[in-house]
């Protein structure tokens, strides 16, 4: 259809579209937000609506969505967790002014990662938008990748670079944005290429590729610069990061595309992280730790959060303080001073009964200040924003005072640079309502006695209706109308309402505004002046209170920095005393972390599992690993016997101890980790579309690749997914390379249902054998559950298979295939038991003696027939493999 076939809405709607060929346009025509063509068909679908049709009768309707507009947010939310989004197009002009058609502008885009509306964000998570760099430079002969990622998260104005580099850098970047969650991810388009590689383990963010230009450095550094009004980028601290300023500098230009109205002024900081003040984890051991999801759940399946570590920790009584309980988590500590900092901070809070209560008390009134205090910066706080802050800030000085005796040094330091803001406090109660209402632009926000301009103006408002109460009253005595009354409405104003029984005594001054059934309405010269009185000052009292309220907003504005410094302060403290109630409900005891390299816990406990309703009580274990005689503990038991479960527990209490919390143990010693490894049986990796053995075998791979002697590695039934001799071989392999210390020498919890491998403690130094222990009276088998040293001399299996209830027959048969198997001569894998020290280096397959010879062949001085008469001669000596 040609643009002239269309009519004049549609001809503005397209236009309006065409700057926005990507989102769903929301076009307001009075009280609804309609969509129009392939928009509508999207989005009918997204949000479950009915597609209609604009002018029906037409050979080609337009396809038509729409939404009520009081409504819209809830709407934009759901195209915005399906991936899209919404440009939200306005009426600009008041329709009953327009001249023809009204004129309509888009006056926001909303993008996954550049939100910062209340209704539109999840409390206890952060919002960022990130983006990625990378730079291939050439280094010692070879190329060297090296990534920089920047995350905003515009909500709260945490602004952050890293970079990567190193072998492992596009693994280390991929594992950085799953723990970052961001919810939109950009990157330099580069046109005929594929999309990067370190993209293909990513998924959940919103991906868009963007020009390239806006990462180029020049661009980057100029966005930068501008943003925090410096002339170089070297007073930021980052000026070495060349790759990370290019991604931060295309997340300023992203922001700055979309949002042409907004600022950022409230971002006032760019932070550096480095590889060295975080323990690195990766995305699997998240997953396998079940830090802040349970592992058996299907991306949109429900699930309850109390199954995972994070579900059992998070305490805290704001949302501030949630969000950095999961971002603690997420990245443990690895220096020993800032570990004992934390567990200070949480040993006083724990011992410290009455002022945890109260602390934690006043936190609850803590609303989220530091997005409030975004959406002051930014224009958009509402009255109860400022109120909701008010509440917040009101707390600051009863918190502090609670404070006051607090040793550890985490809290005195807060202290240090503590501000009770009680001038922000007075600055917004003296001037707000307590009740004030959402919208900043219908009055009945100031408070009387703030300024003699809204007295005033409510003076004469009142005083005017005082009159026209007043002037009903004279006349129905001039008149002798009993019932005469004056009334108001919007359209009409006031008004003398007389009933029809009682027109004959209207006087000759009344002149008719309107005539009803049974009765007319009149104005007076003087009720007209009267009227002028009152809604002239109401309307100019709504003006005013709005321009009122629109100057404290700004004022508040000012003091950004301050309101971010106490949110900070605030959720630190929510923290810190969460993980002491935490501490003090569940029994959890202070551990001792020490650079000793011994891991040693009495009686420790599966924070998770401990806590699961409905179980047997849960049965506490000891552990110990050490760098020496204790370095590889391999663990045996039949199926379900507990094994998994012991390994996460000690995985978790060394993460734990390593956040700074208290640990679920009677006691526990830990020799600090650098990283923790996990390899977790069972997690099929099917909709990746590859084989669980390969996925197995890929992240066994990355950890022999990965550790070093300081990380700690939990593997759990390795070699399990493929046939019994190769799954035992890799199993076994894997175990001798880690017990060389040669070759790695991490700690490192083993479990397997291979009961063969006890037989290493006896081949290998270094490592120990534990089973979980049955009982087994008359072929029954009892889980004791407890962990003992020794190894187990059977797998058990059929017991299990029995427990779940195979026909009696096949279990009989079962038992005696067991038997023949055991008599025939097929137990463990011949490795000589003599080998001393590494394995690897004699047992290296010797090249053949022909490579030998093809590396000193001399080509260039051969002839063609010479190089063939030689390649017959070899392949002559290879078949005759005697030679
Ligand atoms: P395995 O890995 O040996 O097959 P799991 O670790 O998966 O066994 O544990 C099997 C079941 O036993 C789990 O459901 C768990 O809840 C329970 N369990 C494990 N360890 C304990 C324990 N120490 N106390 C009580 N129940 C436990
Ligand atoms: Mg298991």
């Amino acid at each position: 259809m040609s643009s002239s076939d269309l009519s004049p809405l549609m001809r503005q709607y397209q236009d309006i579209k065409r700057g926005y060929p990507d989102a769903i346009l929301f076009f307001r025509v009075g009280d609804f937000y309609e969509m129009f063509y392939e928009d509508a068909q999207e989005a009918s679908k997204l949000l479950s609506i009915t597609l209609t049709s604009r002018d029906k009768n037409s050979p080609a309707p337009v396809p038509l969505c729409g939404v009520p507009y009081h409504a819209a947010t809830g709407y934009i939310a759901k195209l915005l967790s399906a991936g899209r989004t919404v440009a939200l197009c306005e009426q600009v002009e008041d329709p009953k002014n327009a001249k023809g058609l009204v004129q309509r502008e888009v006056v926001r885009l909303y993008t996954p990662g550049t939100l910062i509306d209340t209704e539109l964000l999840s409390p206890g998570e952060s919002n960022f938008l990130a983006a990625v760099a990378d730079s291939t430079r050439s280094h010692s002969g070879g190329l060297r990748e090296i990534f920089g990622l920047a995350a905003l998260d515009v909500s709260t104005g945490s602004f952050w670079v890293m970079e990567f580099k190193g072998d492992q850098a596009s693994d280390h970047l991929a594992d950085e944005i799953v723990r970052l969650e961001p919810r939109e991810l950009l990157y330099a388009s580069m046109e005929g290429l594929d999309r990067p590689r370190w993209l293909h383990r990513i998924k959940g963010p919103r991906v868009c590729a963007q020009p390239t230009q806006w990462f180029e450095p020049a661009n980057a550094a100029r966005q930068l610069e501008q943003q925090f009004q410096v002339s170089s980028l070297d007073g930021l601290g980052c000026a070495g990061l060349t790759v990370a300023i290019r991604a931060a500098g295309a997340v300023l230009r992203y922001f700055h595309e979309t949002q042409p109205n907004a600022t950022l002024n409230h971002v006032r900081r760019l932070q550096i992280r480095w590889d060295r003040d975080a323990m690195h984890l990766d995305s699997v051991t998240i997953r396998n730790l079940e830090l802040t999801r349970p592992m058996a759940i299907e991306a949109d399946q429900a699930w309850r959060v109390d199954s995972t570590l994070l579900g059992v920790l998070d305490r805290t009584c704001s949302a501030m303080g949630s969000r950095l309980l999961r971002e603690w988590l997420l990245r443990p500590l690895i220096r020993l001073e800032d570990i004992a900092a934390r567990l200070d901070a949480v040993g006083e809070f724990k011992d410290r009964l009455p002022e945890r209560v109260s602390v934690r008390t006043a936190l609850r009134s803590v609303q989220d200040i530091a997005r409030i205090s975004t959406r002051i910066a930014l224009g958009v706080a509402t009255p109860r924003d400022l109120r909701a802050l008010a509440q917040s800030l009101a707390v600051l000085p009863e918190v502090r005072k609670r404070l006051d005796g607090f040793s550890a040094k985490l809290v005195a330091d807060l202290l240090r640079s503590w501000d009770d803001a009680v001038d922000l406090y007075d600055a917004i109660d003296a001037a707000l309502l307590p009740d004030a209402p959402h919208s900043w632009r219908d009055g009945n926000l100031i408070r009387d006695g703030y300024d003699a301009g809204v007295d005033d103006l409510r003076n004469a408002s009142r005083e005017g209706k005082n009159w026209i109460a007043g002037l009903e009253a004279r006349e129905k005595e001039r008149t002798g109308i009993e019932s005469l009354k004056i009334r108001y409405n919007h359209v009409f104003g006031y008004y003398i309402e007389v009933t029809k029984a009682n027109l004959p005594r209207v006087p000759d001054d009344y002149i008719r505004k309107q005539t009803l059934a049974n009765a007319e309405r009149y104005m007076t010269p003087a009720l007209k002046e009267l009227e002028e009185r009152v809604t002239g000052a109401e309307e100019k009292l709504v003006a005013l209170e709005c321009e009122l309220f629109e100057a404290l907003r700004s004022r508040l504005g000012q003091q950004t920095h301050r309101l971010q410094a106490m949110a900070g302060a605030l959720a630190t403290l929510d923290v810190l005393s969460a993980l002491a109630e935490a501490a003090a409900l569940r029994g959890y005891a202070r551990p001792l972390v020490d650079g000793q390299g011994s891991i040693v816990i009495r009686d420790g406990r599966h924070p998770v599992v401990e806590q699961l309703e409905g179980g047997q009580p849960f049965v506490p274990n000891d552990a110990l690993l050490d760098m020496d005689k204790n370095r590889l503990m391999i663990l045996t038991g039949p199926n379900m016997a507990g094994k998994s479960t012991f390994l996460r527990q000690v995985g978790l209490i060394v993460l734990m101890a390593q956040i700074g919390s208290f640990v679920p143990a009677a006691e526990a010693r830990i020799g600090l980790v650098d990283r923790i490894f996990t390899r977790v049986g069972a997690s099929d990796n099917l909709a990746r579309g590859q084989s669980t053995f390969m996925v197995e075998m890929v992240e066994t791979a990355h950890i022999l690749n990965s550790a070093t002697d300081r990380s700690l590695i939990l593997l759990d039934e390795i070699g399990r997914g493929t046939s019994t001799y190769d799954g035992l071989s890799i199993a076994w392999a894997v175990a001798e390379y880690i017990q060389d210390r040669a070759c790695l020498g991490a700690r490192t919890l083993f479990a397997t249902h291979y009961h063969e491998m006890t037989q290493l403690e006896r081949l290998r130094d270094g490592i120990k054998n534990y089973r979980v222990d049955v009982r087994e009276e008359k072929g029954q088998v009892t889980f004791l559950r407890r962990i003992v040293a020794g190894g187990a001399d059977r797998s058990y299996g059929i017991h299990v298979a029995q427990l779940a209830g195979l026909p009696s027959r096949v279990i009989h048969r079962a038992q005696q295939v067991l038997a023949q198997l055991e008599r025939s001569d097929t137990g463990i894998p011949t490795v000589r038991e003599d080998s001393q020290g590494s394995l690897y280096d004699h047992s290296l397959p010797q090249p053949h003696p022909l490579v030998d010879e093809l590396r000193q062949l001399d080509l260039f001085a051969m002839t063609p027939l010479e190089a063939l008469n030689r390649l017959a001669d070899w392949q002559r000596r290879l078949r005759e493999p005697t030679s």
